[in-house]
């Protein structure tokens, strides 16, 4: 068996561990006879894997006791309509912020259900870097302001977040759940498609405050409404329970096998400044992103000729390195190094690339 150093940004690499681990499982779950994708969702056995996984993302994520954690299906692209229909009930009105096709998808979205305002863009320079952003210019009765926090496709981060004062902050965490620690009581709502760095597709995260929910819009089909999942410990109807599964397996990991979130940003930080720094010193290779606001999970760099780019891709994937196609968007490559991607990963990267220079230099 070969396995391959896979940077796709999602669906993404999973820590072998929890493969094997996975694997080892397949046929008979903890005595039970069954796989985990056969039993009843309303079964005990099944109900202690929900319960798990829940209360290690508490843990490792230290979620605050006022906050849900809701386990949803629709990927993150139905929050888009999801926070707009429960939240914009107040003022009927939203802040955004445009730092890539995610937050426009979400800015568009909103747009639909009330007045949705867009407080800056750095769509000037192919969202290159995160906007400066002023309170002054904040809606002050916003119902909420919503960001997309590490911008996937691009490769940019917050690394401070916008003032809102007593507006929710409300946070697309897709593509950096998990990949350092984060001070959850300063959100309204966090939201995340498990793709990237928890699982494998098909389960959505919500962590919501709990005095947002509750305030839906009267439109709100029942499925949208985060009351609906709250109530019932998200088994209102049947869960994505294979990948809540999977899920857990890989918050068990993180937390007995890595050591949790200081220690995978530590681990995070090694693997990110390995490339950013051969970048950075590269004749032939160069980053796309301003140094503030660069991305720990993505990273997007070109030679500047789309050829060269084109033969590097194709050299890559022959040599083992898979899916360093940049965004069908943007061009160039993205190196995606979400958590399950290992140092030693990022370390034959790096060396690859360096021979691939000298070749073409
Ligand atoms: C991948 C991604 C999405 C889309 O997620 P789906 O689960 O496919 O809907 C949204 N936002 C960000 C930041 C992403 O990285």
């Amino acid at each position: 068996m070969a396995r391959v150093y896979n940077f796709s940004a999602g669906p993404s690499a999973l820590p072998e561990s929890v493969l094997a681990k996975a694997a080892s499982e397949m046929l008979d779950y903890e005595g039970s006879g069954q796989s985990v994708m056969e039993m009843s969702h309303r079964s005990k056995v099944y109900q202690s894997i929900i319960d798990g996984a829940e209360a290690l993302l508490r843990e490792v994520m230290q979620i605050p006791d006022n906050y849900k954690v809701l386990f949803l299906q629709g990927g993150a692209s139905s929050q888009f309509a999801m926070v707009p229909m429960n939240l914009m009930t107040g003022s009927g009105k939203a802040d955004y912020v445009i730092t890539g096709q995610w937050a426009k998808k979400a800015y568009k979205e909103a747009a639909r259900y009330g007045q949705a305002n867009v407080v800056a863009s750095s769509e000037d320079k192919t969202f290159s870097y995160i906007p400066k952003l002023d309170p002054a210019t904040f809606t002050p009765d916003a119902d909420y302001f919503h960001i997309c926090m590490n911008n996937t496709i691009y490769g940019t981060v917050y690394n401070e977040l916008p003032e809102t004062g007593d507006v929710p902050l409300v946070a697309d965490i897709s593509s950096c759940v998990l990949s350092k620690p984060i001070d959850v009581s300063k959100f309204g709502v966090l939201y995340a498609g498990a793709q990237k760095n928890m699982a494998p597709a098909g389960v959505t995260v919500v962590i919501i405050r709990e005095d947002l929910i509750g305030k839906a819009m009267d439109i709100t089909p029942t499925m949208f409404n985060y009351q609906t999942h709250a109530d019932n410990g998200s088994m209102f109807n049947t869960p994505p329970c294979y990948t809540i599964y999977m899920m857990k397996l890989v918050l068990e990991w993180l937390r007995d096998e890595i050591g949790g979130l200081q220690n995978m940003q530590a681990i995070n930080e090694k693997k990110a400044a390995l490339l950013y720094d051969y970048l950075d010193n590269s004749k032939l290779f160069r980053g796309t992103v301003v140094p503030e606001d660069r991305s720990l999970m993505n990273i997007p760099f070109v030679t500047g000729n789309d050829e060269l780019d084109a033969k590097f891709v194709k050299e890559a994937a022959a040599a083992g390195f898979v899916n360093l196609k940049g965004h069908r968007s943007v061009g160039g490559m993205r190196a995606s190094i979400y958590n399950a991607m290992p140092l030693e990963g990022v370390e034959a990267l790096v060396a690859f690339m360096k021979q691939f220079e000298q070749e073409n230099a």
